[in-house]
């Protein structure tokens, strides 16, 4: 007979310092793919949906699709969407299961309006409807908030290795694989979960320099090796969730009954709590970050300005001022911004026509305590609708849409204005809109560190700008934590 697997994803990566709820709309901008539309809109892709279904196909699985959900890091998840999402899903298995086993993509840091570890309230509806006798394989993004109960509910949980994160079909795959070894009785799989007295560390998981998280990697493949893991995983953990269980954790999948699983975990925690300080970044301001730009930023070798206090791919509303008034009111030229989410602006460069001329105010729509709008005067260079596929190495193939889209020129600088949220992560953020990144001499992108992965081969330099002024800023004790577990590094001495 041939084993049928459920397939399904519902990920979220909950900023509770945002004021932005997320709506089931916000899963509908990202993407919602119910049954066949998932293979439709993600096989062939570099992502944990494409790997899973790849696997089917290897092992002769017939797969049973749920339903596959992502949204732009913002605020909690609501009710509707918290619903929707899980009621196709469990649907699926009501119509056509019962199911032989279950591949979960789960984020690892959803905060719902009712349920504040998401991640265990998705697999515990899971895990009541087929029961505890099928193996539920799950996987993670490296920034994943991890409570016991979500190691509890699942038999196999694996988390990304690199960030940025292009190994997510290959984090998929290694899942499966454990999934069909269990199916087949060869191992019986338990996760081991533990967390230190942090709310960051390991870098923030950056792995495209040597640092703190290539050499706990390196580690945790020692410890497989030496005590038969089945497999390990490190969490740098998202630290702009105000929740009890938040930071950084390690996972150890080894077989039911190996003794070695919390040693290694315990070592692997160790190690987490040595390196908290590394960092292999140093932000620095606008002011500086333009200077060296200016002298070292050429057509054909753009220098790369990172907005990291405002990354919508951490929850940030990517309209935050600080960097683009730098850069306005520093006169750059030959540059490039994107994308200031602004669907306002766009609406005034739509109506005025491609060519016209007119005032707007820039960003700092949202929340204008963390920087008001910037007035100027500028050209709408051009109009689009902003749908578009991403080609840089992470989530290759995935299909975006950034909503109406104008390009507002103001002296040597054109700004990508964007009616939805998103991190720019692929130079399609500006090539879907007549922008030639490489051929700019300044490329200003709103995102962290996902950015690198595309934006690194053509960079002369890359510079990452922390003025504060936005929810993603690495200044933690700026936020107003009320509800993570006290005592906790770096707010309190321990
Ligand atoms: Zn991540």
């Amino acid at each position: 007979m041939t084993p049928k697997v459920l397939i399904a994803g519902f990920k979220h990566e909950t900023n509770t310092f945002s004021k932005l709820p997320t709506t089931l709309e916000s899963y509908e901008a990202r993407g919602l793919y119910v049954g066949e539309e998932m293979r439709k809109a993600l096989s062939g892709t570099n992502t944990e949906i494409a790997g899973f279904l790849d696997a089917c196909e290897r092992h002769d699985w017939e797969p049973v699709l749920g339903a596959a959900g992502d949204a732009t890091p913002s605020g909690r998840v609501t009710r509707e969407a918290f619903d929707t999402v899980t009621g196709h899903i469990l649907d699926a298995i009501d119509k056509n299961g019962p199911v032989n086993a279950v591949l979960l993509q789960l984020h690892g840091a959803m905060v719902a309006e009712e349920h504040d570890d998401g991640e265990s309230a998705v697999l515990g509806l899971i895990r009541d409807k087929v029961g505890p006798d099928v193996p539920i394989g799950v996987t993670h993004d490296l920034h994943a908030n991890v409570t016991d109960k979500t190691g509890e509910l699942s038999n196999v949980l694996v988390s990304y290795r690199t960030y940025p994160h292009v190994d997510q079909h290959e984090t998929a795959t290694i899942c499966a694989d454990l999934i069909a070894q269990t199916l087949a009785g060869k191992i019986n799989p338990k996760v081991t979960v533990l967390r230190g007295p942090q709310l960051d560390g390991v870098d923030h998981g950056r792995t495209t320099a040597p640092g703190p998280m290539r050499e706990i990697l390196a580690l945790a493949d020692q410890l497989i090796e030496e005590h038969g893991l089945l497999s390990a995983s490190v969490n740098a953990g998202f630290p702009w969730a105000d929740v009890d269980y938040v930071g950084p954790t390690v996972i150890v999948v080894a077989d039911a009954d190996n003794t070695g699983a919390m040693p290694a975990a315990e070592k692997l925690r160790e190690e987490l709590w040595r390196t908290r300080e590394v960092l292999t970044i140093k932000t620095v301001t606008a002011e500086k970050a333009l200077a060296d730009a200016r002298s070292k930023g050429t057509s054909g070798a753009p220098y790369v300005i990172a907005d990291f206090a405002d990354n919508p791919g951490g929850g940030g509303y990517g309209d935050s001022t600080g960097l683009l008034r730098a850069m306005i009111d520093g006169g750059v030229e030959n540059a490039a911004f994107s994308a200031l989410y602004d669907p306002e602006s766009v609406e005034a460069c739509r109506d005025a026509g491609t060519g016209a001329e007119l005032e707007l105010s820039l960003g700092g729509k949202v929340d204008p305590s963390l920087g008001a709008p910037v007035k100027a005067q500028g050209t709408v260079a051009g109009l689009f609708e902003g749908r578009f596929k991403l080609e840089g190495p992470m989530a290759t193939g995935v299909a975006i849409d950034i909503g109406p889209v104008a390009v507002f020129r103001v002296g040597g600088l054109d700004v990508v204005l964007g009616s939805r949220r998103a991190q720019n992560y692929d130079r399609q953020f500006f090539k879907a809109f007549g922008i030639e990144p490489s051929e700019r001499s300044i490329l200003a992108v709103k995102s962290a560190q996902h950015f690198r992965a595309d934006y690194a081969p053509i960079a002369s330099e890359i510079a990452v700008v922390d003025e504060g002024g936005g929810i993603t800023s690495h200044n933690f004790k700026s936020l107003d934590y009320k509800h993570i577990r006290r005592p906790i590094w770096p707010l309190d001495d321990i």
